[in-house]
């Protein structure tokens, strides 16, 4: 299928993208990798008669490991994966961002573009989920932070105004004591996630789980939290016996969705598969 027609732009500074998005308003769109905008346009699911390509903004497509690990919204999986400091201080983004697509998809796809369209079966937001990252989005009014717990809100929909842009976001280092995983099972042409599986636990100094953050992607029409399995193995010696306990509990009160891959309640099974490969490996690392 061929798109509509389109006006194409590419700014290369964060300011004149913004200040694009603002002239056309609803009738633009951003461009990033163009791995999931540009299918929807050929299948004209979507018509945007203006594209800002963001991938000539040198100043979003940068990686920089300090206190965190911050990526730019227009920098690419490939960016992130290959990147030794990014996998010795947050490991889990590495191995996510690795495991998407395929290698022209991890050479095109973008940071900012996952989280951005919140496709129900993306990798990233779970594990933007598990570990709190933080996005920060410049509009016309200047740059604001959402929290990932804020960030998804439904299908394909999040909290980022039209005329914002995704400039970064940023990932905590994982130090001593620490730990975190992301298990998928993954559609075996695509590799999108039918069921993937983020998990974060600190240990506190009786080396208890002290904290922990669990999120599920590809089940539901949206990346999601699990309390009840936070809870549940929060203050346990993360043995065996807390991690079945707690899996438990993985993918109460979650929304499921069915499809030609995998249906609801195949999906809500794998919940709980994939929910006790996360943690246990979580648990494993941060044991060291
Ligand atoms: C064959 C194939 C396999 C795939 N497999 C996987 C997989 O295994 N796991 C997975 O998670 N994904 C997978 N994807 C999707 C891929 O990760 C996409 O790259 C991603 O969903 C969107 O990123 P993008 O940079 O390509 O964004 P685009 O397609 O260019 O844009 C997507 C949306 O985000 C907006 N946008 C883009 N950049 C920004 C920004 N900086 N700020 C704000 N909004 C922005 C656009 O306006 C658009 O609405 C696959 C795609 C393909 C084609």
């Amino acid at each position: 299928m061929i798109p509509g027609e389109f006006q194409y732009f590419a700014p290369t500074t964060v300011d004149e993208a913004v200040s694009l998005l603002q002239q056309h308003g609803e009738d633009a769109k951003l461009l990033g990798g163009g791995h999931s905008l540009l299918p929807a346009m050929k299948l004209r699911l979507t018509t945007p008669a203006v594209l800002i390509d963001v991938t000539k903004i040198s100043d979003i497509k940068g990686v920089s490991v300090n206190g965190s690990v911050t990526v730019g919204g227009g920098a690419t999986y490939h960016a992130v994966a290959s990147n030794d400091a990014v996998r010795s201080a947050c490991g889990v983004l590495a191995d996510c961002v690795a495991q998407i697509g395929d290698t022209q998809v991890r050479n095109r796809g973008t940071i900012g573009g996952s989280l951005a369209h919140a496709d129900p079966a993306a990798d990233l937001p779970a594990v933007a989920l598990a570990l709190g990252a933080t996005i920060t989005a410049q509009g016309p009014g200047g740059a604001r932070t959402i929290n990932a717990d804020d960030m998804f809100v439904e299908m394909l929909t999040t909290a980022l105004e039209p005329n914002e842009i995704i400039t970064s976001v940023s990932f905590p280092r994982l130090g001593a004591g620490a730990g975190a995983a992301y298990e998928k099972m993954r559609q075996p042409a695509s590799r999108y996630a039918i069921v993937g599986v983020a998990a974060y636990v600190k240990l506190g100094s009786d080396g208890n789980v002290a904290e922990a953050r669990v999120a599920v992607t590809g089940a539901g029409p949206k990346a999601t939290r699990q309390d009840a399995t936070e809870a549940a193995i929060t203050g346990t010696n993360g043995d065996d016996a807390a991690i079945a306990a707690a899996t438990d509990k993985a993918g109460e009160d979650m929304d499921y969705l069915g499809d030609i891959h995998a249906s609801e309640e195949y999906r809500r099974a794998m919940v709980k598969v994939y929910t006790k490969r996360a943690l246990a490996k979580a648990i494993a690392q941060a044991r060291g």
